[in-house]
């Protein structure tokens, strides 16, 4: 009985011997891997986890909408030599920023009727530029279509956002001009015209017969200097730009409904059949090609082909 007290004793004595010699030599650690490659060793793995969530998972850096790792860190106690270098939390840290993460940013766009026209950084912002404009404009009426669209993106260089001050600007501006091209000076079948192509004096009526023309007069003659900016009246396609006879230069503009509108004597010619356009275009520029004996602009419209007095709806 004695005899296996005192044997007991020994092997207690030896084994805390031996637990002693292993932490005189060794320390606990954790070991950081990620994807089976090790990346250091860290003393304390609850106060490192924490400072993963505060400077990854949860950051709240600029723009970053969410952070996640590429490969999990996976942590392992290991017991290293006393005299082995321990990595301060920070080192870790920066390596996995640097090498294992995947940061996804977010940002705004305000889009006015499928054109974007701003981005900002937060959706205050964008909701802020968007109730500004419904209180200006008349949005239903003038057909604005404002949308906020939340973009992400993992290229932080892809984000350019706009002061909310530009950005403010630029919706506006963009629904002004909305709002001019929408504004009809006359409506034929659906056809809003909402821009005169040319100001001037007029210089012969639709009807008007004369001795230089075979038939009557069958558009409206504005007189303006030469060069002067010819802008289409409502939004179309083009389908005539060239040389057409006594015309000269002519630019025909389909508006859909049957309502063509048509620009003779240009000088010159800027846009090209198949062209869209919209109203306040510059599609030409007034001349004296065809027969014509001064600058003019020779402007017709024309209802399923056959020529109406445009004085019956614009000057
Ligand atoms: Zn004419």
């Amino acid at each position: 009985m004695r005899s296996l007290l005192k044997l007991l004793t020994i092997i207690l004595v030896g084994f805390l011997f031996i637990l002693a010699m292993i932490f005189i030599k060794y320390k606990p650690v954790y070991e950081v891997t990620v994807a089976g490659e090790k990346i250091g060793y860290i003393n304390n793995l609850n106060e490192f986890k924490n400072e993963v969530d505060e400077q990854i998972i949860n950051s709240k850096e600029e723009h970053v909408a969410y952070t996640s790792f590429v490969n999990e860190p996976k942590y392992e106690q290991k017991l290293i030599t006393r005299t082995s270098d321990v990595n301060n939390n920070e080192e870790i840290l920066d390596e996995l920023k640097q090498n294992n993460i995947v940061t996804t940013y977010k940002y705004y766009e305000v889009s006015l009727n499928d054109e974007t026209k701003a981005y900002v950084d937060t959706l205050d912002d964008a909701t802020k530029i968007v109730d500004e404009i419904k209180e200006q404009f008349d949005t239903e009426n003038l057909e604005l279509n404002l949308q906020i669209n939340e973009e992400y993106t993992q290229d932080i260089a892809k984000i350019n956002t706009d002061s909310f001050q530009n950005a403010s600007i630029a919706v506006e501006t963009a629904a002004e001009e909305i709002k001019e091209e929408n504004e009809a000076i006359a409506v034929i079948n659906n056809v809003k015209l909402s821009v005169l192509p040319v100001s001037g004096r007029i210089s012969s009526r639709y009807g008007e017969s004369s001795s230089r023309r075979r038939s009557t007069h069958t558009g409206l003659d504005i007189a303006c200097s030469m060069g002067t900016d010819i802008k289409v009246v409502s939004k179309g396609t083009i389908t005539f730009a060239g040389s057409a006879g006594s015309y000269g230069n002519l630019v025909k503009v389909d508006h859909g409904n049957g309502v063509e509108t048509w620009y003779g004597h240009c000088s010159k010619i800027y846009a090209n059949v198949g062209d869209e356009v919209k109203a306040g275009d510059v599609i030409a520029a007034v001349g004296s090609t065809g027969n014509s004996t001064g600058p003019h602009l020779h402007f017709e419209i024309r209802i399923n082909g056959a020529t109406v007095n445009p004085q019956k709806y614009v000057y």
